[in-house]
C-alpha cells in the first residue's frame, strides 16, 4: 500500500519544528528515524499532511554527559550511535544492551533513541530500559518546556505524555550510583524481533553487608506500558539475591503480571517466560554489582 499524499519539511531549529506542529491548519507529525512512522504511513495507520523531519536540527543531535554526571541524548541521536558511544557503554551499559536487541543494524542506524521512546510500542526494549534507569523526558511545545519522569511518561500502548503539538527533545539518564549491576534479557522467536516478553534488572549492592540495597525490575511485553514489579523488588532488597529471594521474586512475576494473549504467545507463556528471565537477569545483575 502507498501512503496518502503528504508534504515534507526539515526545520533547523526546535522553535520552527514546534511552530509547525502547533499549526492548526494542517495535521503535522514528527519524523525522526522513520523506522516505525514510514510503515505506519504505508499501512495508512497515520495520514499526516506534513512530516516534520527533526534530524536536521543540530541541537537535537547531541549526546553528552552533563556537569552533574547525567547522560543526555537528543532527539536526533540514532540508536546505533548511542549503543557505540563509550560514555554510554561505560556508565549506562543496560541502555547499550537494550539497543542491541532492537531489530537489525539497518534499523538501529536510522532509528533514534527518542523515536522509540515517543512511539512506545509496549514490546519495545527502550521504554523498559528507560523506566529501569529512572529516565527523565524533556518535552517542548507551544506552552514551553517541561520534564516528565519515566513513571508518568508511558501512558498506554503507543501513547505517551508527549502531546500532538509537542516534541520530545531529549531523554536524560541519571548518573549511575556505585556498585550497580544490570542485565537485560528477552524472549523472542528470532533474533531482532520485538520481545515476546523481556526484563531489565538493575540492582545495587551494599558492600558493607553484601546485601541488595536497591532493585528495579521492569518488564516489556507484559502489559500496555513497561511494567515495574515492586513485589519482586521487595523480595530482593535486603537479601543476598540467593535462591530463596530469587524464588520469591519469580513467584511475584507469576502471580502479579497480567500480560495478554495474542498471535505471538499466550498470557501464560509470557508469565512463565517473565519469571524465568527475571531469575536469569537478577543473577547476572548481582554478579555485575
Ligand atoms: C523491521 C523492523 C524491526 C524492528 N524491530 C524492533 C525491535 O525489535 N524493537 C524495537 O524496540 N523497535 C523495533 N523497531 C522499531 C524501531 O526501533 C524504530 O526505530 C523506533 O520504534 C522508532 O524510532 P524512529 O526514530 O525510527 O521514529 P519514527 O519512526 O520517525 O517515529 C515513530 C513515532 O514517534 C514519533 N516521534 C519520533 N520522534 C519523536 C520526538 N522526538 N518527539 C515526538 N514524537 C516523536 C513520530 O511522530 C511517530 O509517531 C523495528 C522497526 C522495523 C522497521
Amino acid at each position: 500500500m502507498k501512503p496518502t499524499p503528504f508534504d515534507y519539511t526539515a526545520p533547523s531549529t526546535v522553535g520552527e519544528a514546534v511552530a509547525l506542529l502547533a499549526d492548526e491548519e494542517r495535521e503535522a507529525k514528527v519524523m525522526a528515524g522513520g523506522q516505525s512512522l514510514i510503515p505506519m504511513l504505508n499501512m495508512r495507520l497515520a495520514r499526516p499532511e506534513l512530516l516534520v523531519d527533526i534530524t536536521r536540527i543540530p541541537e537535537l543531535g547531541r549526546l553528552h554527559v552533563d556537569e552533574s554526571g547525567d547522560l543526555r541524548i537528543g532527539a536526533a541521536v540514532r540508536q546505533a550511535h548511542a549503543a557505540a558511544d563509550h560514555a554510554v557503554r561505560d556508565g549506562w551499559p543496560l541502555l547499550a544492551a537494550a539497543i542491541g536487541h532492537i531489530g537489525h543494524p539497518q534499523i538501529r542506524n536510522r532509528g533514534t533513541v527518542c523515536g522509540s521512546l515517543a512511539h512506545h510500542d509496549p514490546a519495545a526494549e527502550l521504554p523498559t530500559a528507560a523506566l529501569a534507569l529512572d529516565a527523565r523526558f524533556v518535552i517542548t511545545g507551544p506552552r514551553g518546556t517541561r520534564t516528565v519522569v519515566a513513571e508518568d511518561f508511558f501512558v498506554a500502548t503507543f501513547s505517551t505524555a508527549v502531546e500532538a503539538d509537542e516534541l520530545l527533545t531529549e531523554v536524560v539518564f541519571p548518573r549511575p550510583p556505585a556498585q550497580r549491576g544490570w542485565a537485560f534479557e528477552e524472549l523472542t522467536r528470532r533474533h531482532g524481533d520485538f520481545a515476546t516478553v523481556g526484563v531489565a534488572a538493575v540492582l545495587e549492592r551494599d558492600t558493607a553487608t553484601d546485601t541488595c540495597r536497591a532493585a528495579r525490575v521492569v518488564f516489556c511485553g507484559a502489559g500496555p506500558v513497561p511494567v515495574r514489579l515492586p513485589a519482586a523488588e521487595d523480595a530482593l532488597v535486603g537479601s543476598d539475591v540467593g535462591e530463596q529471594a530469587l524464588a520469591t521474586a519469580a513467584h511475584a512475576a507469576l502471580s502479579h503480571l497480567t500480560p495478554s494473549d495474542d498471535v505471538h504467545a499466550t498470557a501464560e507463556y509470557r508469565r512463565e517466560g517473565a519469571a524465568r528471565l527475571l531469575v536469569r537477569a537478577c543473577t547476572t545483575a548481582w554478579e555485575r554489582c
